[in-house]
């Protein structure tokens, strides 16, 4: 678990209040739709840090929200969105980023007119339009995502440390209330990140490159080697000690999650696509023509680019690219860490 005096040094001076220390949780009700990596994460960091009175978990899966009540990760459990919506003071979509108008659909009849609205997408500007035209009051949408994962899905994946030193961005339309602004913020704060706020359009095109554009490449070179007919399955898994196994881990991330990120951050993508097309061609050229000049520059560049995400502190030297303290820290699974089976 993080040092707790780490974690309040990374709050604003004005929210420097220890949250274990609270009169009064931030929230009274929070409602959590989706139980699966990210929703689970964020029950446990608002349970370590008393961030709420109750934590309502709703999910569609059966399997996954029999395994959130067998590990205790709310007060109470409900089928539908709606039930867990009920005199909510927060509830936050925490589903594929395709399922947030439904989930606005279901909950808007029984929102309370003080509850705010909020969401872990990965893309911003297709949640703020499926979403705000639904809601009774779209003032108090607010919406959030945290740059923290991993490539496992399901409630037994998610861990209460997720968060820790990670940023969560908040995109609030202009026209949010400040109040509801703040108020996700604190609870994101106390969950242990960092907060930045932006409009969703840029944080859309600085997703696009920095980790959709990734993901669309591993899925593309896994789908690649796999399909070469030269390479066989033997020694993709034997040779992939290399620069391939790390590929292969991004490349088992969610399906359904990325082939929603990918629809609904269609122009962003396309877009950064296109300039990593035309950069590919310039390397393509420069080994064609035995240009070592520009492939030593450009990689230089790279280099110093990946030494300054190491001081920033969002990653670690070691040769396992950082993943290791992260799994260290998540409580060993009792089951392999794979998705919840899906009711049918
Ligand atoms: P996950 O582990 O697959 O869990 C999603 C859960 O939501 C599943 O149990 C799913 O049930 C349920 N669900 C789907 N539609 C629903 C609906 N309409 N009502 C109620 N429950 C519903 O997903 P995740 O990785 O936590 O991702 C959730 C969100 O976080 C996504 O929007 C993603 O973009 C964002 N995010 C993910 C990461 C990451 O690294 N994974 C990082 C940051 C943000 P079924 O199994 O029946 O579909």
């Amino acid at each position: 678990m993080a040092d707790r005096q780490a974690l309040l040094d990374r709050q604003d001076p004005l929210d420097r209040q220890d949250p274990l220390d609270r009169q009064a949780p931030l929230f009274g009700r929070v409602a959590i739709v989706g139980i699966g990596l990210i929703g689970s994460s964020l029950a446990r960091a608002i349970a370590r840090a008393g961030l709420a009175g109750e934590i309502a978990i709703a999910d569609r899966n059966a399997a996954a929200l029999a395994r959130a009540e067998a590990l205790g990760l709310g007060t109470s459990y409900h089928a539908t969105a709606a039930e867990a919506a009920k005199s909510a003071d927060l509830v936050i979509a925490c589903v594929p980023v395709g399922a947030c108008g439904p989930v606005a659909a279901e909950i808007a009849p029984v929102l309370s007119a003080t509850a705010i609205v909020s969401d872990v997408g990965s893309v911003k500007g297709s949640v703020i339009r499926q979403m705000a035209p639904l809601l009774p009051n779209p003032r108090r949408l607010v919406p959030a995502h945290p740059v923290a994962g991993t490539e496992h899905s399901g409630p037994d994946a998610g861990f209460a440390e997720l968060f820790d030193n990670r940023w969560c961005i908040l995109t609030p339309p202009d026209d949010a209330e400040a109040d509801a602004v703040e108020k996700v913020a604190a609870l994101w704060k106390g969950c242990g990140a960092n907060v930045e706020v932006m409009t969703s359009d840029h944080h859309d095109l600085v997703l696009a490159i920095t980790s959709h554009l990734p993901h669309l490449i591993a899925y593309n070179i896994v789908g690649t080697a796999a399909d070469l007919e030269q390479v066989t399955q033997s020694e993709v898994i034997k040779f992939s000690a290399g620069g391939f196994r790390d590929f292969t881990r991004i490349a088992a991330s969610d399906p359904t999650m990325w082939r929603d990120v990918f629809l609904h951050n269609k122009d962003a993508v396309l877009e950064v696509l296109g300039r990593f097309s035309e950069d590919l061609a310039a390397l393509q050229r420069a080994i064609r023509w035995g240009d070592g000049e520009q492939l030593f520059d450009v990689f230089t560049r790279t280099r110093a680019i990946r030494r300054g995400i190491i001081e920033a502190g969002q990653d670690t030297a070691s040769p396992d690219f950082g993943r290791r303290p992260a799994v260290d820290a998540a409580p060993a699974p009792t089951e392999p860490p794979v998705k919840a089976a899906k009711a049918s």
